[in-house]
């Protein structure tokens, strides 16, 4: 019999439903332990994973490898229950948006954008924000807690379940190989899913332990198989953890720029009054695997007035200059009481042009779902919508956020 310090070790209380201990989100070592002491041998471990993250069943009677009894044991100590989905959208874009509800009742959103061939999901990492980039919405939630790594990998499991996108036997390694199931990372022309970004709700580097354990489980071979050059983590700046970030998973990295004076940076990204723009640009300089090959992409919201001068874009280049980087341009996308406007369209081309003419990829990013508010900036948990659209009262919230986390200037 498994006691209960044996599961509790590996998972937040969140992690379990209706006593059960879920499955989801444990890596292999841990399922290896987890199961071994219910008396299976290490092979099973193997096997259950491979149903897991292979095939993606919900089920243990499913689980056709496996004896009865064996199945019986496990449906009675664990579970591979999905988040529960409060609100599906789908934009007229196709893009895809669950509003995820955990098992404590928290929400967070996440969302499928397709493209002609390949498809990328936007994966929350907290409940929230604790930063308060002015733009944001997510930043004005006043709800803030980290997911689990169970919780992160679950929004990828409950992607595929919706989009249809586990591999049928005969449709993947299977045939290919003769080997294993599941999807293989170098040949994924059959998926829904092929990329992940970290660019939904919350800092992903605010809660690095569960989202690094979360990526090592989507970019296992054996499983869910999402190589590291298709996974993209986007981060407002917190420096010290850069470093780590590129030697333990060596994801694509893209940083939230969005301002090339700290005076203005300060202002609107709040966390560059701890780590300024130079410590950050450094960072990046010194950031493992960065080469021409595997640039970092800066994020540049497009803010009327603001931040989308000519000058403005001279600059960017200037600090630019000797770091292998790709500027991705981002349209404003709108909120209730955003205190900003999106640039004209013309002033956007514009700045890409500089950019262009510099040298410098960069790409406008077409917004996608903005009629499902399900854009860049726009995600936050519809029980929290309905409460602050109130100007004053986001302000106020700001303000507190702010000096928890001893960022007041
Ligand atoms: N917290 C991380 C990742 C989530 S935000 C980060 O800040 O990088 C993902 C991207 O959306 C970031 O570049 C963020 O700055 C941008 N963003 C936030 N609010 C936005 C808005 N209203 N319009 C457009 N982009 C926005
Ligand atoms: Fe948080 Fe990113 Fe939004 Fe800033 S932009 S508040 S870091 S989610």
């Amino acid at each position: 019999m498994m006691d209960n310090a044996t599961t509790s070790a590996f998972a937040a209380p969140h992690d379990r439903c209706e006593g059960k201990l879920n499955l989801i989100g444990l890596d292999l070592s841990e399922l290896t332990v987890v199961l071994s002491a219910q008396g299976l041998e290490k092979f099973r471990a193997r096997q259950v994973w491979s149903w897991i993250y292979c095939r993606g069943v919900r089920e243990f009677r499913l689980m056709t490898t496996l004896a009865k009894p064996i199945r019986e044991m496990l449906a009675a100590h664990f579970t591979l229950e999905r988040p529960t989905v409060s609100l599906y959208q789908q934009s007229e874009d196709g893009t895809q948006k669950w509003l995820v509800k955990m098992t404590d009742s928290h929400e967070v959103e996440c969302v499928h954008i397709p493209e002609q061939d390949r498809g990328a999901l936007c994966v929350s990492s907290q409940v929230g924000c604790t930063m308060t980039c002015r733009f944001c919405h997510t930043g004005t939630q006043r709800l803030v807690r980290n997911l689990s790594a169970s919780e992160i990998v679950a929004q990828v499991m409950l992607a595929r379940d919706y989009l249809k996108d586990w591999p049928e036997p005969g449709q993947d390694k299977d045939v290919r190989t003769g080997g294993k199931p599941g999807y293989n990372d170098e040949d994924d022309s059959t998926r829904a899913l092929t990329n992940i970004v970290m660019m939904g709700m919350g800092e992903p580097l605010y809660n690095y332990e569960n989202v690094s354990k979360a990526l090592r489980i989507i970019m296992n071979s054996e499983g869910i198989a999402i190589g590291k050059r298709r996974i993209t983590l986007s981060t407002s700046g917190v420096v010290p953890m850069i470093k780590r970030c590129g030697e333990e998973l060596g994801v694509n990295l893209a940083i939230s720029l969005h301002a090339v004076t700290d005076e203005l940076r300060d202002q609107i990204v709040p966390l560059n009054r701890k780590y300024p723009i130079k410590e950050l640009l450094q960072a990046c300089r010194d950031y493992p695997g960065v080469s021409n090959a595997r640039r970092i992409t800066f994020e540049y919201i497009m803010l009327k007035g603001i931040n989308d001068s000519v000058a403005d874009a001279k600059q960017l280049m200037r600090l630019l200059r000797d770091i292998p980087a790709k500027i991705n341009l981002i349209p404003f996308n709108p909120w209730p009481s955003a205190p900003f406007e999106c640039s004209e369209w013309s002033t956007i081309v514009k700045f890409s042009d500089i950019l262009n003419a510099g040298g410098y990829a960069s790409p406008i990013r077409t917004p996608r779902g903005r009629d499902i508010m399900a854009a860049c900036g726009q995600l936050k948990s519809a029980s929290q919508k309905l409460s602050a659209v109130d100007r004053a009262e986001i302000d106020r919230l700001i303000a507190e956020k702010e000096a928890a986390q001893g960022l007041k200037s």
